[in-house]
């Protein structure tokens, strides 16, 4: 029996994991969840020794059960080659007491890498099977890096065209310069008058317009979705906690069986929940550590109780993670309402008209895996500059925000459990937050002699994703207000009225 995908606003609709892939958003606005959570087939243990790829089958296999073996190996085999900088994939540094795990080493130096180079094969995949011969349109917000990563998947793929949006002055220099100057025919890329919340509440409403789908139709297109909303960004992320088990174990740093804790600098809510589902499919974590930056919406949720958006906006040097409507923490609402579609479709109802919803006691109650704290800017820079100058390890702004979060998790409990670090992003995404926060006499000089300052101070080579955009061409200048984003796609797409 295939594992089937259920929407977290309604108890009707049920589709398979090839079908929720291919739609992104479920008809009535609700995510795509698994009806159940199911378990590994293997232990820990017996994964020693396995490869990045063979692990992510064993784990890829369980969610998504209607691909077969071939079909799923084969995607996994495209994905994960040499676009990544390591062998290893996500490979794990230990320094001082926690350990990183580095998800940057793929083609745009982020850790949306990891699932959105395989997302490209696993929806074309998904179209084949289903008889799908509409072609896919990829709508994509992004806070800075989705989008990059998104446009090195989608770019050229046959029978997809990817449209991005991303906040106009909401990027850092070198995450605009990398999607700005992104090739291929079927790319666009948007920048909108306005934050990451526009930019993402805008494609929620474009991917909810009936209108637009039947003129979409008409036409031969049919949106999909490369936000951590699509369940095929989800569930290739769910791979990497395993894997990190795996080989703390494989090279002696825990035991079998012993417990470790997980701390993820947290935007969207979409890689936390990955480690969440890691933990329900039996690895052995005990606390999920979520880090927010100064949009510490999530930190006043888990400590009240209360979601609430209205506030203001701040600007910060982990842009990534500027965000006030975590879109995947709907999919957290529903597991603990009991999977109760009524009851978090009225919460969400009540986030979109007020802006805020309060949880019952009994919800709360089920929420005693997580923790939540933040870390201010200067919080941020401290943790940035002392790490390098104990250690002579450099981190970006997000991994930092983790960082400094765990610091008063260890004060506030003194649980001495083995931490893993999600290290989110390459510090050379982020070279003029990182190097200031090192010595601000860093900030005289230009991004690109930043660049090359960082490598020298940290003894790393200036990775490829960087060399690439020193002299790269301009190709896309576009911007519009969050308004017009409809318009702008039917622009891109030749079905204006
Ligand atoms: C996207 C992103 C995050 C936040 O991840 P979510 O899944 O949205 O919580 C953190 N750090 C970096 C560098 C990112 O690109």
């Amino acid at each position: 029996m295939d594992l089937l995908y259920k929407s977290t606003r309604s108890n009707d609709i049920a589709v398979t994991a090839s079908q929720a892939i291919l739609k992104g958003l479920s008809d009535d606005g609700g995510l795509f969840m698994p009806e159940r959570i199911p378990a590994l087939d293997i232990s820990m243990k017996d994964m020693v020794n396995m490869s990045y790829q063979e692990i992510a089958y064993e784990v890829m296999k369980l969610f998504l059960s209607d691909f077969t073996e071939e079909e799923l190996r084969s995607c996994i085999r495209q994905a994960y080659d040499d676009k990544f900088d390591t062998k290893e994939i996500a490979p794990i540094a230990k320094v001082g007491k926690a350990y990183y795990l580095e998800l940057f080493h793929g083609a745009t130096i982020a850790f949306k890498d990891m699932a959105l180079s395989i997302l490209p094969h696993l929806m074309t995949t998904a179209a084949k099977k289903n008889h799908a011969d509409h072609e896919i349109v990829i709508l994509t917000a992004t806070s800075g890096d989705t989008g990059k990563a998104a446009l090195a998947g989608f770019a050229d793929v046959p029978g997809t065209k990817i449209v991005v949006f991303y906040p106009k002055n909401g990027v850092s220099p070198i995450q605009e310069k990398q999607m700005i100057t992104q090739k291929g025919d079927n790319t666009f890329v948007v920048g909108i008058h306005g934050n990451f919340d526009d930019a993402q509440s805008g494609v929620k409403a474009i991917f909810g317009d009936k209108k637009m789908a039947e003129k979409m139709a008409a036409a031969g297109f049919q949106f999909s979705s490369a936000n951590s909303i699509n369940i095929g960004r989800l569930i290739p992320q769910v791979v990497y906690y395993v894997y990190a088990y795996v080989k703390l174990l494989e090279n002696g740093e825990i035991s079998e069986n012993e417990k470790i804790n997980v701390t993820v600098p947290t935007g969207n809510f979409g890689n936390i929940l990955a480690a969440y589902l890691a933990k329900g499919i039996g690895v052995p974590i005990g606390k999920l550590i979520c880090a927010s930056n100064e949009n510490k919406v999530l930190y006043d949720f888990f400590s009240t109780g209360i979601y609430d958006r209205n506030r203001e906006f701040v600007l910060t040097s982990s842009p990534s993670m500027d965000i006030l409507i975590s879109s995947n923490l709907e999919r957290l609402i529903y597991k603990i309402s009991g999977e109760d579609a009524e009851c978090n479709r009225k919460l969400m109802a009540e986030l979109s008209s007020r802006g805020s919803y309060q949880i019952t006691d009994e919800m709360r109650s089920r929420l005693e895996d997580f923790y939540g704290n933040y870390a201010s800017e200067q919080e941020t820079a401290a943790m940035i500059r002392e790490v390098y100058e104990d250690t002579g390890y450099v981190m970006d702004t997000h991994t930092a925000v983790g960082a400094a979060v765990y610091r008063k998790y260890c004060a506030d409990t003194k649980d001495k459990t083995k931490t893993v670090i999600a290290s989110t992003a390459s510090p050379y995404k982020f070279t003029r937050s990182v190097m200031g926060a090192i010595d601000s006499k860093y900030n005289a000089l230009g991004d690109f002699e930043l660049v090359d300052e960082l490598s020298r101070i940290s003894g790393t080579p200036v990775p490829k994703a960087i060399e690439e955009i020193r002299t790269a061409k301009v190709l896309h200048d576009t911007v519009c207000e969050a308004s017009q984003m409809e318009d702008v796609i039917c622009r891109f797409l030749g079905i204006c009225d």
